[in-house]
């Protein structure tokens, strides 16, 4: 049976009234984030800047040899990124601090992927390249990397770096959490081994939160109240405590919801909608109609029927 064009135009606007008014049943938006997983925190008052975490991080991870030693401090003259040949970096800030002898003093800021807890580089990443462990780390599987670099543009923290210089089998770079270590050889990553002040404590992230809110809490006026990643951007595996506000010291501020619940709800609310056959009628029946309009402004009307029936 052939459908009428009037017939059509019909049947679609009672597709797009009923397209609008069934509820669409979009599941609500669910945290993947584990509930056991490990994390590091860095202590930025203990940050005395001597780059060991940046030397052990090449070294455990076979990155290129730096073009400068680690032992050369003038490179904390300038502010740097992780980028593909470097995994963490340590940066310097001059705030105008003043130590317990009155002493102007600087504070010394490790940075790397943050192994987010909810994170918008695994929910960007089509192919499941990136994905978020139990253990805590987000890890990078370059057997499943197209090269978008989707991760790249999602990351709040501007994280993954990508190895153009490498045109063979070129790889999105960033920190591991040094993920075979711990598996392998049950230790803790690298960069919180080698500390000389113990910046860094890793551990279970529910028993980091708990030591960082002792520190607040035994040590009134030596921190600013706030753990950066407990709740930024829904949580990240690394935690941080400064006695500067994080403002100044090139963190950003970020909202406490995760990126993913805004992303994937937005995602998965159209494809709920372009998969309702309700839709998907009302827009044939548009597209229909449009070009129906476009025909009828350019050729005689010579389809009229008896009784100007279509
Ligand atoms: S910091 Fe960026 S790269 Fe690291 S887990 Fe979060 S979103 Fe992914
Ligand atoms: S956890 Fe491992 S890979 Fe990440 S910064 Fe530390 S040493 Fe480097
Ligand atoms: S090894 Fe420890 S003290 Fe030295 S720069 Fe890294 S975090 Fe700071």
């Amino acid at each position: 049976m052939q459908l009428k064009r009037r017939s059509f135009f019909k049947l679609a606007a009672v597709g797009a009234v009923t397209a609008v008014t069934t509820p669409c049943t979009v599941k609500a938006w669910e945290s993947k984030a584990p509930q056991d997983s490990y994390g590091c925190l860095v202590d930025i008052s203990r940050c005395i800047g001597c780059r060991k975490c940046e030397q052990a991080c090449n070294a455990v991870n076979e990155l290129p040899t730096a073009a400068r030693s680690f032992d050369d401090l003038t490179v904390l003259d300038e502010k740097r990124r992780p980028d593909a040949t470097k995994f963490t970096v340590v940066n310097r800030y001059n705030t105008g601090r003043i130590d317990d002898k009155g002493l102007l003093v600087a504070d010394f800021v490790k940075v790397q992927c943050m192994h987010c807890q909810d994170p918008a580089c695994v929910s960007a990443c089509i192919t499941g390249a990136m994905s978020k462990h139990s253990n805590g780390a987000v890890h990078y599987d370059a057997s499943k990397c197209i090269g978008c670099r989707c991760c790249m543009v999602a990351c709040p923290f501007e994280i993954p770096a990508y190895e153009y210089h490498n045109p063979i089998t070129p790889k999105v770079m960033k920190c591991t959490f040094c993920e075979t270590l711990q598996r392998e050889q049950n230790k803790p990553p690298a960069c919180a081994t080698i500390c000389p002040t113990e910046a860094i404590t890793f551990g279970k992230r529910n028993t980091l939160l708990n030591l960082a809110k002792k520190r607040l809490h035994d040590n009134p006026g030596r921190y600013v109240k706030h753990i950066y990643g407990e709740k930024e951007v829904g949580g990240t595996s690394w935690l941080y405590l400064s006695k500067v506000p994080f403002a100044k010291l090139g963190f950003i501020k970020l909202p406490f919801n995760p990126l993913p619940r805004l992303t994937e709800t937005l995602q998965h609310s159209l494809f709920s909608y372009l998969w309702s056959p309700a839709l998907l009628f009302t827009l044939l029946g548009g597209v229909m109609y449009r070009s129906h309009k476009k025909q009828s402004a350019h050729q005689p009307d010579n389809t009229q029927q008896p009784g100007g029936a279509l």
